[in-house]
């Protein structure tokens, strides 16, 4: 028999079978991956026969890293210990039916050899494997973001670094999460989860602090803690000197208070600090990034960015009515270019709106900062435009727009005064603020010529690096 043309639209079995299957359901059997390799039979999907956790982790891991990285893998039932790494502990037959489900769903998209970048492949698994995919969380204390996704793991090639595409997909709105698993906190140094509380005095933040009870000396008023008070078995007031013999009458006992044994003060309340336990950043606990860890589903723009086979540039749509892809936007920006080199009483701008700190200028604001601020001033940008103006979005930070007879400088003005008015509205996003630039769209130097789009971007970039 043709072993090549029997398997080219079915499941492979790796491994050896010990199930009960019957002769006609049996697939064909590989001893392992490299027999599989060898054979060039180009399978829809793999069962994995039962083999130690070791062995089947390494095939999976050598499956996902080769041409056939997107192909499900199946496990017997009773292989538990697979679950979370392979597509589903399930039947021959069931497996079959899947494999077959998901060759179908593939065939309008481009060929899985030529999807190369870590967040178009992880795109593409879930797109292939329908609405219901995702990439599901694992809690491991060893992870320094605590929670790991194992399928997404074995995506990754060595140098690409899976949390970092994952949250980053996740902002742009191309993956979005489903059921809540938990709330991590993470070091606004460096991201890690492990964090560990630490009491300390508020006044010189030194550890050495102690919770004890108080004393309060009648005849001079004095303050301290009850150690300062004993003195060969009796207490005695370190200040006055007084002998105290009897509770409400020569002293009292307010409330027990922490005493710092560095500044010898005292305070009510300890302080709590959070040090990062990976880079020793040491900082109020306020200050950690609070992220929510679930499962990793494809988003509608998720969805339609592997149909499109473009992800570099997708992001989910602003809430903005004025809001076109940045495809769109440049077709636009060049059609407007050619009209005005023709018609010069064609007034048109071109503006950037690029979000940055306000106490730090020139900084980058931290991607999650931006996330939760830009929607938002989006829709407030929505009041501001005109119908006929387009805003679109490149990249994290940074928004784009055509003005067709609208003057910059008054958009410019009413663009700070929304901002300050949610400033107000939203204390957190104080330190945030709203860096614009814009330009003429017009020939240069007398020429006749329309810049192109991508030429007008340019040179507002280059002229924003130099601060114009
Ligand atoms: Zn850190
Ligand atoms: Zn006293
Ligand atoms: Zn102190």
């Amino acid at each position: 028999m043709d072993t090549a043309t029997h398997t080219k639209a079915s499941l492979v079995f790796l491994g050896s079978l010990t199930t009960a299957t019957p002769e006609s359901e049996r697939p064909v059997t590989y001893q392992d991956w490299d027999a599989l390799l060898r054979s060039g039979v180009q399978p829809q999907g793999i069962y994995l026969g039962a083999a130690p956790h070791q062995t089947w982790h390494h095939w999976l891991e050598r499956i996902r890293q080769s041409d056939y990285w997107n192909l499900p893998v199946f496990a017997d039932p009773a292989q538990g210990d697979a679950q979370l790494y392979v597509d589903a502990l399930c039947s021959v037959e069931r497996a079959r039916e899947i494999a077959e489900g998901m060759a179908l769903h593939r065939q309008a998209l481009p060929a899985p050899g030529d999807v190369v970048r870590l967040e178009e492949r992880l795109l593409y698994f879930l797109y292939e494997r329908g609405q219901q995919a995702g990439f599901k969380p694992l809690l491991d204390r060893n992870s320094d973001q605590l929670y790991r996704y194992p399928v997404a793991e074995l995506l990754a090639y060595a140098h690409e670094n899976v949390s970092l595409t994952l949250e980053d997909l996740r902002r742009r709105g191309l993956l979005r999460s489903e059921g809540l698993v938990d709330r991590t906190r993470h070091c606004s140094s460096c991201g890690s989860a492990h964090i560990h509380f630490v009491d300390v005095c508020p006044h010189c933040q030194s550890l050495d602090i102690r919770r004890e009870a108080t004393l309060h000396c009648f005849a001079c008023g004095h303050v301290s803690a009850e150690s300062q008070f004993v003195e060969g078995g009796l207490l005695a007031c370190p200040k006055c000197y007084v002998h105290l013999r009897h509770i409400g009458v020569d002293y009292d006992k307010p409330l027990a208070q922490y005493h710092c044994r560095s500044c010898q003060r005292s305070a009510v309340e300890a302080m709590v600090q959070a040090r990062c336990l990976d880079c020793a950043h040491t900082g109020q606990p306020s200050e950690l990034e609070v992220r929510e860890v679930a499962t990793l589903m494809l988003s509608a723009s998720g969805r339609q960015a592997v149909r499109n086979g473009g992800v570099g540039e997708a992001f989910a749509p602003l809430k903005a009515s004025n809001y076109i892809d940045p495809q769109g936007f440049r077709r636009m920006l060049d059609w407007a270019s050619k009209i005005q080199a023709r018609h010069p009483e064609f007034r048109v701008h071109l503006m950037r709106m690029e979000l940055e700190h306000m106490d730090k200028p020139g900084q980058p604001v931290s991607p999650w900062q931006v996330t939760a601020l830009l929607d938002e001033f989006a829709v407030r940008l929505n009041a501001l435009l005109r119908e006929s103006d387009l805003i679109t979005r490149v990249d994290e930070r940074s928004l784009w727009a055509i003005l067709p007879y609208t003057m910059p400088k008054g958009l410019q003005d009413r663009i700070e005064k929304a901002l300050e008015k949610l400033v107000e509205e939203e204390g957190e996003v104080k330190r945030l603020a709203v860096r614009m630039r814009s330009m003429e769209v017009k020939a240069m130097n007398g020429s006749k010529e329309a810049p192109s789009a991508s030429q007008l971007m340019q040179q507002m970039r280059s002229g924003a690096q130099q601060g114009v």
